[in-house]
């Protein structure tokens, strides 16, 4: 029997968990679906990650203005994927903060992105018509952008770690508390999307930096948060481990199909029961054929290419 398209049959509603991780410092986990937060400064909010589309957002919104009533002054946003940004408009952020490449990728590939994320999990997209357009960022930085939360409440440090799920992407630190929002350059317990993912850099050097903050409280893009040293520690494990047996079956695989195969059959025992693994793998395997067959940028993915991808390698 053919494999529905990508997320497309996964319709059932997560639980959605909000967690206070320290005075002030709010994640929302979802049981795989993408993870938010908000920081609270001494008379202003934080809040990291937009969700799907502005009625998604308001949900989570609601659920945060039971806990603070402070103004959003910065809105943060990890990377482009449509999935994370378009429901900005909900926070009415003062000031947008993303990495230089975000911008460029959103001007460069927001519009297929949408299309294509829309496509593959319509049940993030809450109401897909309350999304007003693109999202862009009013402020945008190379290496670090630091936030003075005022009070004694330290700064949030926005930190470049190279290129990894994507070309642009982010982490929040607040070393006060030693929390780490990492967005999706780590999952726990999740599976890894890697269609927009520089692999080599994002295996090594980039994970290696995000490792080096040493965080004792991780919450990625998907899954549960991760707490305590060891469970930090794990979860970047994970995360390096899933791109390296990716690396080393599609390296060694002489069709792109073979690949796909060879990395399915790898991966399944660990990685099988994890939230989206069926869904994210053709893209990952074809991103990283691409990568390894010297393609530098990932190319765009349009929902045409996901449907060509996904029915010679998924069906
Ligand atoms: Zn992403």
């Amino acid at each position: 029997m053919a494999k529905p398209f990508a997320s497309s049959a996964d319709l059932g509603e997560k639980r959605q968990t909000l967690e206070v991780l320290a005075d002030g410092v709010y994640a929302l986990t979802a049981e795989g679906d993408p993870n938010v937060g908000a920081i609270e400064g001494e008379d202003f909010l934080v809040c990291f990650e937009a969700l799907a589309t502005p009625v998604a957002a308001g949900e989570w919104l609601t659920r945060l203005r039971a806990h603070t009533g402070k103004p959003i002054r910065y809105l943060v946003l990890s990377h482009y994927h449509a999935v994370r940004v378009l429901g900005a408009s909900a926070f009415g952020a003062d000031v947008i903060v993303t990495h230089d490449k975000t911008r460029e990728l959103i001007a460069e590939r927001g519009e297929q992105d949408w299309a294509s994320e829309y496509a593959r999990m319509p049940r993030l997209f809450k109401e897909p018509e309350s999304i007003p357009g693109l999202t862009w960022p009013t402020a945008t930085f190379s290496d670090t952008f630091t936030i003075d939360l005022g009070g004694d409440r330290g700064d949030l440090v926005l930190a470049y770690c190279g290129r990894g799920h994507t070309e642009g992407d982010l982490v929040a630190w607040l070393p006060r508390h030693r929390i780490m929002f990492a967005g999706d350059l780590v999952e726990s317990q999740a599976a890894l999307y890697t269609g927009d993912a520089f692999h080599r850099e994002w295996s090594a050097g980039t994970l290696d930096r995000v490792a080096s903050f040493g965080a004792e409280t991780l919450v990625g893009g998907r899954g549960a948060v991760a707490r305590g040293k060891a469970g930090v520690e794990a979860a970047i494990a994970q995360t390096r481990d899933f791109l390296r047996v990716m690396m080393r079956e599609v390296s060694t695989a002489g069709t792109l199909k073979e690949a796909f195969d060879n990395a399915h059959r790898a991966l399944e025992p660990r990685y099988g029961g994890w939230p989206i693994f069926e869904h994210c793998l053709p893209f990952n395997v074809s991103r990283l054929w691409d990568e390894l067959h010297g393609v530098e940028r990932p190319r765009i993915w349009t929902a045409e290419r996901d449907r060509e991808v996904w029915n010679e390698l998924q069906s």
